[in-house]
């Protein structure tokens, strides 16, 4: 709800409970007791800082140094992009920084995580000295206008004092902890995002009366009038723009269904009282971060440019609100990891270095599920969902032995293998719960438009979008040739 009524807002507490979560499992007890209950309490926020002008997806170039100093450190250098860098919202800013202590091996084996607070905090719990930190410049940027994105120097002076978190050298590691939390945010975005732009967009065509759509096509919901085939009537009742409607709906509800089965894995990683089904609920959590982030946060931007449309001229117009919706979601598919950085993630980390392992029992569960669901008016769901998850499999297996055979060759189907996944798993879960909508139904539930509705969407989703699973197979399995064997100099 946040991330769809201001993104750009929505940013600094979504980094503050980031670093929040790296200080409760890494950070030295004094530092916790110092700086956890502001941030939990929202009186102080925090910041991530990764990104260097030499170090954006590669990490490994990280120059910010780090040089011993008694009891902490002094970090110099400078990061680029940092979100909430600066501001005047609350007394304090917590950054967490990633620097390389002098003598640190080079590559991401020595990099390590420090706090580095604007304002140093006295013994006794009040703010002192400002530290040697400070905002350059703020960007300028496509959206998120509200969202101070800014250029940080430490230690143009004296050095900013810095305390380090956990070991040295193991800061990559630490930052994951908030990384992962932050892409499954982010992932989060998108579809809030997509909701926001299909929430706009069919609010919209509820009133705007343009032509004269067909009479069949008239139920139109509201308090708005009936279109009678033959006087001009609100656009809503035009086939094509229910298509583009019901397109941004289904991918939003699939979208936000496998956002919320990946969050449930992870909270089943971290309680369930059984090992065994910790370490799987975790496997598969860990899976579905980069599936989440990376399409959900594509799927938005394709969404959010459906909103325009439906608009017609008004959404590129700034009045209605819908091409902000665009320029903020944008980002989305960049930050905590570009898209390639994502698919990247899926294939060499969570599919590859187990052969698939967890891959193939997420398949089986979907299978075994969907077989089991009883025949009724989501069938059709059914029917194709597994038929994307046989596309999947299919995929999955010939991506494996190509990484095999020769690693390079998976790399030019790997946005469709992850845009596959994306549909599949969006497509299992919306059959799941067409079929809970198909029962309530019949049933005589009383909030039969809610789950007609979902009926409706999922049987969409179904015919117009799972078909793509099929051209998305075929790609991974037999595209990649194009792309790999393409020398750079002939682009
Ligand atoms: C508004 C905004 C807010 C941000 N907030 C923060 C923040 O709070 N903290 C922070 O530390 N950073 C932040 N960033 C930085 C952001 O995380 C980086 O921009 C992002 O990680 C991409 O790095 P880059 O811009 O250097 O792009 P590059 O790494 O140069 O990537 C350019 C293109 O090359 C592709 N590419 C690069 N490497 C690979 C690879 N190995 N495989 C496949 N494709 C690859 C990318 O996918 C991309 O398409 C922010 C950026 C913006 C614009």
């Amino acid at each position: 709800m946040w991330a769809g009524a201001n993104l750009a807002f929505k940013l600094c507490p979504m980094l503050t409970q980031g670093a929040i979560e790296a200080f409760e499992q890494y950070a030295a007890p004094e530092h916790q007791q110092t700086f956890l209950p502001k941030m939990v309490s929202g009186e102080w926020t925090g910041t991530m800082n990764l990104t260097e002008p030499q170090a954006g997806s590669d990490l490994a170039q990280i120059r910010t140094r780090a040089v011993p100093d008694g009891k902490h450190y002094r970090l110099f250098g400078q990061k680029i992009f940092i979100t909430y860098g600066e501001h005047d919202f609350t007394s304090n800013i917590v950054h967490m920084v990633l620097a390389r202590i002098d003598g640190a091996p080079p590559g991401v084996r020595g990099i390590s995580l420090f706090i580095v607070p604007k304002f140093l905090v006295n013994p006794d719990g009040s703010l002192g000295e400002r530290n040697d930190v400070k905002c350059a410049s703020i960007e300028h940027k496509l959206g998120i206008h509200a969202s101070p994105t800014c250029v940080m120097m430490y230690g143009e002076q004296q050095g900013a004092i810095g305390y380090i978190v956990g070991e040295p050298n193991r800061g990559l590691e630490y930052m994951f902890v908030m990384m992962n939390a932050a892409r499954l945010s982010v992932g989060m975005e998108g579809y809030a995002l997509a909701e926001r732009a299909f929430q706009q967009a069919a609010d919209w065509a509820r009133t705007r009366v343009q032509g004269k759509p067909p009479a069949t096509a008239a139920r139109i919901g509201r308090s708005a009038s009936m279109g009678t085939g033959t006087s001009p009537a609100p656009i809503i009742g035009h086939p094509d723009v229910k298509r583009m409607l019901l397109t941004m709906k289904s991918y939003t509800e699939a979208m936000r269904a496998t956002a919320l089965y990946a969050a449930f894995q992870l909270d089943v990683g971290a309680q369930h009282a059984d090992e065994s089904v910790r370490t799987a609920a975790q496997a598969r959590g860990d899976l579905l971060i980069p599936i989440v982030k990376g399409f959900s946060t594509e799927m938005g931007v394709e969404i959010a440019s459906i909103g325009i449309q439906v608009h017609g001229g008004m959404g590129y117009i700034e009045e209605t609100g819908a091409a902000q919706t665009l320029r903020d979601v944008r980002i989305t598919t960049i930050y905590e990891g570009t898209t390639g950085i994502q698919s990247n993630d899926l294939i060499g980390r969570k599919v590859g270095r187990d052969r698939g392992a967890a891959m193939f029992a997420l398949l089986d569960d979907m299978t075994r599920e969907l077989e089991a669901l009883p025949a009724t008016a989501a069938a059709s769901a059914t029917t194709a969902a597994l038929t994307g998850v046989a596309d999947l499999r299919a995929s999955t297996e010939s991506l494996l032995q190509s990484l095999g055979s020769a690693p390079d060759r998976g790399d030019g189907g790997l946005g469709s293998y992850l845009r596959l996944c994306g549909i599949v798993i969006g497509g299992w879960l919306l059959a799941k719960s067409a079929a809970i909508a198909a029962e309530r139904i019949a049933g005589q539930t009383t909030d039969s438009e809610f789950f007609s509705a979902k009926l409706r969407s999922a049987h969409f989703y179904a015919e117009q979008i799972m078909p793509m699973a099929g051209a998305l197979a075929r790609i991974v399995q037999s595209g990649a040739a194009s792309v790999v064997e393409t020398d750079a100099a002939h682009i």
